[in-house]
């Protein structure tokens, strides 16, 4: 059997790691339109901090490890089109303009995404950037040190929108986030966290610039010197665009399915409308465990565990795709958040009926100490008022809970309701937490809500 992986990141390395664990005899051909393999973006604000020194330790594979393994490794080489009636490809080695085709049994798409570019006036000028891949990486690390740039304006506050300020605020420039959304991190948090959070930001000097849109970049001399949205201007010396991403398809437009934004259509074992190509990552959509429905989920957690499947269905396994509840977390200064599922303010949009309830309590019992690491946590459960089904859940605190929203990702791709979750059993060691978790008591809340 002959495969070929198109793509590095996330999604390409586990097919290829899947493949070479339980089928070493395969002729796997990988490839990269970059020069360095697999470079992983979840790594690159620890880079730009400095926690991690070398750029290139961003990565979990190197050519010669893969090579050692058996695997044909190609970067700098391109697959510009795909023939699935002959089963080819054809190749663009950039390194040294040669052209090739090559065959393929079955074909692995995990070409990813590529950062929006915002259409406005501007938005070709000098010092407007992107954070994704090695080479942007590099870029804004160059720009943390560079004295000329004081004022940072970022686009967009998601999670990458949020790690870029923190890391140009920790520099030492003044960061402003302009989004089109009335609060930060809204897609991922209630407003009882983000009132939170967009203090500690502004305690930290970046400031936020919520409910505008961006009208134009202005300049001087090419570079940009100003961000233009529909309610005000913000000086810039770099901007940092970060709303939202398009997925690295255009090449694959009369080659299968695409949905209207470029998506490559998928069943649930993860082909594409070509039985003998199948696709993963950031390119697809993942079923949504508490809706049922596919959504964009744009998180390496899915790229890796479509990878593993596509490895698997590729030699006629027929493992399905698993729903997730798409959960992420993130450090803002000292706080930890994550969040699971359903939010109240992402509910109505979802087409979802919700409750929700808030907990707030001191993780371990009120006589230990906050320099013995006790602190405030909050932690909100949602949940179908119908049924009392849970639909996701947010928790943040300066203490690092984050791992409790594992759980309620568990409880949610379960399907498991606050009347289980309110007496679950979970441990208790005041050095830890306190006797009833906080889990059990927002579940217990719950219940009382529904009476
Ligand atoms: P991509 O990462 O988009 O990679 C696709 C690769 O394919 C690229 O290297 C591209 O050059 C190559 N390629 C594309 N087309 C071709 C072609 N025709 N020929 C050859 N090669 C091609 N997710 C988390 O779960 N946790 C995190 O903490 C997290 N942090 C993140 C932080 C940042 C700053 C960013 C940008 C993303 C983060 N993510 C995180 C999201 C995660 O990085 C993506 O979900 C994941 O990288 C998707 O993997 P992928 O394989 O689909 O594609």
């Amino acid at each position: 059997m002959k495969v070929i992986v198109v793509g590095s990141s996330h999604g390409g390395y586990e097919t290829v790691r899947g493949i070479l664990a339980a089928h070493p005899e395969t002729e796997i051909q990988w490839y990269e339109k970059g020069d360095f393999l697999s470079f992983l973006s979840c790594g690159m604000q620890l880079y730009l901090e400095g926690t991690v020194k070398d750029v290139n330790a961003v990565s979990y594979a190197t050519p010669a490890g893969m090579r050692a393994q058996g695997v044909h490794v190609y970067t700098e080489q391109e697959i510009t089109t795909v023939h699935p009636d002959r089963q080819t490809v054809h190749v663009i080695n950039h390194a040294t303009g040669e052209e090739r085709d090559e065959g393929y049994d079955k074909l692995v798409l995990a070409v990813g995404a590529v950062p929006f570019d915002l259409p406005v006036p501007g938005h070709d000028l000098e010092n407007v950037y992107a954070m994704r891949g090695r080479d942007w990486a590099i870029k804004l690390k160059a720009k943390t040190v560079d004295p000329n740039i004081k004022n940072v304006v970022v686009i967009g506050s998601g999670y990458i929108g949020i790690e870029a300020a923190e890391v140009f605020a920790k520099a030492g420039k003044h960061v402003t986030i302009v989004d089109m959304l009335p609060r930060l991190l809204s897609l991922y948090l209630d407003a009882e966290f983000t009132d939170t959070l967009t203090q500690t930001m502004a305690d930290h000097g970046i400031q936020a610039a919520t409910g505008q849109g961006v009208k134009a970049f202005e300049g001087k001399n090419g570079k940009v010197t100003k961000l233009i949205t529909d309610q005000g201007e913000y000086p810039a010396d770099l901007v940092i665009s970060a709303a939202g991403i398009r997925a690295n398809t255009g090449f694959l437009k009369d080659v299968v399915a695409l949905d209207d934004h470029g998506l490559i259509k998928i069943n649930d074992y993860l082909q594409t409308s070509d039985p003998n190509i199948y696709a993963v990552g950031d390119a697809t959509l993942v079923p949504f465990a508490p809706t049922g429905q596919s959504n964009r989920i744009a998180l390496a957690t899915n790229a890796r565990r479509q990878g593993r499947i596509a490895a698997k269905n590729i030699f006629g396994d027929q493992v399905t795709m698993p729903a997730v509840s798409g959960s992420s977390a993130l450090s803002v200064f000292d706080y930890h958040f994550a969040s699971t599922g359903i939010k109240a303010g992402t509910s109505e949009k979802l087409g979802v009926k919700s409750q929700s309830v808030l907990v707030t309590e001191t993780a371990q019992p009120a006589f230990v100490p906050n320099d013995a690491g006790n602190a405030k946590v909050w932690f909100k459960l949602t949940f179908d008022p119908a049924d009392g089904r849970i639909l996701g859940a947010q928790i943040m605190s300066k203490k690092d809970v984050t791992a409790n929203i594992n759980t309620i990702s568990l409880a949610i791709q379960a399907n498991l309701t606050v009347y289980d979750l309110a007496y679950t059993d979970f441990f208790f060691q005041p050095g830890f937490d306190r006797p009833w978790n906080i889990m059990n008591i927002a579940a217990q809340k719950a219940i009382d809500s529904l009476k």
